[in-house]
């Protein structure tokens, strides 16, 4: 018999969009919650220098591949939707269904609560305006991409939607922790969980450091939602073998082109109009970033030339879905090399982009180096976790972008919230109607 005693219903570890909606679904339904996050709770200041301690700190917070790429994460409670460029992209029903998976209702249900709809005419930017036109005139199904952002909080001119929001304005998984912990949920952060204990094949608790100690606490069910390479990392020293293996990291490059006479471009929302090409599994999006990220992106790629160029240039997105490939080695460093049809997919997207460009009045196109965003199918659906996305240990879960089973190449936030609140309601014993057959 146990002696250990179960101080909670749930402990959820990490507040990414995975935990948070997991946290916020049980809590909102009496459940006691406790959720154990790496990161700070502080206000979002909208700052460089938050941002670069959230998560541009190489190996400890931003996980580096053995060939120096970057695959960029935040590290704080609402995890990396703080950074996101709040596009809210449909699921991939189809694939998800083929695993048993129906987040049809729950996707529903969260398009009617959050604030989610394409960005007014009055926040749009020359810059993602003269992109989409030109895409259009190439005969590309360029539209407004669905955003999750309170746009009446947000600001014209601005550019810190990727340090995070000052304004409140952008969606991020913070709303959904500062629900939870309304609900009585207890949030501890700074707590790095290290492993989950268990006994006899039952996950019952888990082992986390803070401030130096290590402590142990426990309860009936554990969600793991600590991220594509934060997950895997627990479930390997918990005892769980095989996880970490073959992931995807959805490769993407910025291809810009300055066009003369074009005026205060750069300060804009990210990601407001886009297109996808399914079959190749390839996406394209303006994507407006802060001017100093800029500037270290042009001096990664050695365009010391263009480092001045900003408020004239058009920044495009080129996204690809890779292949499953690589090995998590630990938190910080993971091997993830591109396959040659991953570097086909990037130089077609790249063609594409700097054609769109030119036809869109650029003199002038270069490219920044290749980074990532979201690592993801580490712990996947049919191979280390079930339909309910319950590891082998009972009482195991494994809630966030780890648990995707194949390579997306999409957005993937609005997924996740739909597989975090499908399994709240799993764990409340709502049976989701999809996971009968
Ligand atoms: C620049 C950028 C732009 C993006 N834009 C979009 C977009 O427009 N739309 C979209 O859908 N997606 C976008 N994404 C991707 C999206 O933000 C992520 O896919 C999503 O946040 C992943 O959610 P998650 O719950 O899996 O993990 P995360 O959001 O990474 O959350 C994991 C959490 O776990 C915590 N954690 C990690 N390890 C531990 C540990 N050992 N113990 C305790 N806590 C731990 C972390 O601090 C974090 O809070 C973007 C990503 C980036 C980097």
């Amino acid at each position: 018999m146990s002696t250990f005693q179960k101080e909670f219903d749930v402990i959820v570890v990490g507040s990414g969009p995975g935990g948070a909606s997991v946290a916020r679904g049980l809590s909102k339904n009496g459940k006691k919650v406790l959720i154990l996050e790496m990161g700070d709770y502080e206000p979002t200041k909208g700052t460089f220098r938050q941002m670069l301690s959230r998560g541009w700190v190489p190996v400890t917070k931003m996980p580096l591949t053995t060939g120096g790429k970057p695959i960029v994460r935040a590290i704080t409670t609402g995890g990396t939707t703080n950074f996101y460029s709040a596009c809210a992209y449909e699921p991939p029903f189809g694939m998800l269904k083929k695993y048993g998976i129906d987040i049809t209702q729950e996707i529903a249900d969260l398009r009617d609560e959050l604030p989610i709809d394409v960005i007014s005419d009055e926040l749009m930017n020359p810059a993602a305006s003269l992109f989409m036109k030109s895409a259009r005139e190439l005969g590309y199904d360029c539209r407004k991409l669905d955003k999750l952002i309170y746009q009446d909080k947000c600001k014209r001119n601005c550019q810190f939607c990727t340090y995070g929001c000052p304004n409140d304005a952008k969606w991020n998984a913070r709303y959904f922790v500062d629900e939870a912990v309304e609900n009585g949920a207890q949030i501890i952060n700074h707590a790095k969980v290290r492993k989950v204990i268990t006994e006899n094949g039952v996950a019952i608790g888990v082992e986390y450091k803070r401030r130096g100690k290590t402590h142990r606490t426990y309860a009936e069910k554990i969600v793991i939602g600590a991220g594509g390479i934060g997950s895997p990392g627990i479930l390997k020293k918990s005892g769980i073998k095989g996880v970490g293996s073959d992931f995807c990291t959805d490769p993407l490059m910025l291809v810009m082109g300055k066009v003369e006479g074009l005026e205060g471009t750069g300060r804009a929302v990210p990601m407001m109009t886009g297109f996808r090409l399914e079959e190749e599994g390839i996406m394209f999006s303006d994507l407006h970033i802060p001017q100093i990220l800029k500037v270290l992106f042009d001096v990664h790629a050695f365009n010391f030339g263009e480092v001045t160029d900003y408020s004239d240039v058009i920044p495009i997105m080129v996204k690809i879905r890779d292949d499953l490939s690589g090995k998590i080695i630990n938190n910080g460093l993971v091997s993830k090399k591109l396959s040659k049809e991953d570097k086909q997919k990037l130089a077609l997207g790249e063609t594409i982009a700097r054609n769109i460009l030119v036809n869109a009045g650029a003199k002038k196109t270069y490219s920044s180096r290749i980074m990532a965003a979201h690592p993801g199918a580490t712990v996947k659906i049919g191979e280390h976790l079930d339909k309910n996305l319950k590891t082998r240990f009972d009482n195991l879960y494994v809630c966030d972008c780890s648990a995707f089973p194949e390579p997306m190449g999409i957005p993937p936030t609005l997924t996740i919230l739909g597989l975090g609140t499908r399994l709240a309601a799993h764990l409340l014993g709502n049976e989701p109607a999809a996971t009968n057959h």
